[in-house]
């Protein structure tokens, strides 16, 4: 891994200075739940992992401002409100209230037709089923700390939680599961302490990557160009 002192975009957090080389068999940019998950796995592994971030410990301006961007096509909110540039990502911004004292955020599948090819959608159809994704969902559903994977209300109806009387044939009853809001970036974040600790991680915060450096045959990527704000 090499640093550098490249310029930051106008309004970027000022640039600090580079030397280190870091040496990992892997290296993961951002620490949102997708790097924070693939991270907490290799960690029980042999393989020496580097987890890079842009953000720090917590959500701040500066770093938050390194999203700054357009949306080409539908409108969308900003970009930089829509993300967060810390440990946990856009974990930080899960807030819904259940009227349990701390926020959740809320889980669901995707429906099957989402895999399905449609004319007005381009580029649109995913090249397996739903039913693929059945094994990493059930994993998920651990790793985000909620229920059963079961998404079928049949089985969470009872006495106090009917569904609602709609005509079936033209609304459909689904459900979602509300799981702890802060899991990334409170609980695995001690987690993957203790793995930097015994020096099976490495996580390299502040640490915006700014380029993938290929090989000459363009197969791998074996360094990064990253700056340290
Ligand atoms: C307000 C809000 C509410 C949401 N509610 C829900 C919900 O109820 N249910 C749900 O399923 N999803 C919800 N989401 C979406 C969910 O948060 C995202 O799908 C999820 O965070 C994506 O995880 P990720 O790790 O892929 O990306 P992110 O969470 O965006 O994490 C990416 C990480 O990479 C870092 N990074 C980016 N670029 C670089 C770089 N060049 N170098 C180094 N690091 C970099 C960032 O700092 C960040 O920490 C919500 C999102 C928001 C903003």
């Amino acid at each position: 891994m090499q640093r550098d002192t490249t310029p930051m975009p106008a309004g970027a957090a000022p640039v600090g200075l580079f030397s280190a080389e870091v040496v990992a068999d892997v290296c993961i940019i951002g620490a949102g739940p997708a790097g924070i998950t693939i991270a907490r796995d290799l960690v029980g592994s042999s393989l020496v992992t580097c987890l890079v971030e842009s953000g720090g410990e917590t959500p701040s301006a500066a770093a938050d401002a390194l999203a700054r961007g357009a949306s080409l096509g539908e409108p969308i909110h900003p970009p930089e409100e829509n993300t967060r540039r810390a440990f946990g990502g856009a974990s930080h911004a899960w807030d819904i209230r259940t009227g349990a004292v701390n926020p959740h955020v809320r889980h669901m599948l995707l429906d099957a037709e989402d895999f399905d090819a449609h004319p007005w959608i381009p580029h649109s159809g995913w090249p397996f089923r739903r039913a693929a994704l059945a094994p990493y969902y059930a994993r998920a559903q651990l790793v985000c700390g909620v229920g059963p994977f079961d998404y079928a209300p049949d089985i969470w109806e009872g006495p106090d939680a009917k569904r609602l009387p709609f005509n079936a044939g033209r609304l459909r009853t689904a459900m979602c599961q509300f799981g702890p809001a802060d899991l990334f970036h409170r609980l695995y974040r001690e987690e993957l302490r203790i793995a930097e600790r015994a020096g099976r991680l490495r996580l390299m915060l502040n640490t915006t990557v700014l380029r993938l450096l290929p090989e000459a045959d363009g197969r791998a990527v074996r360094r990064l160009l990253c700056v340290r704000q």
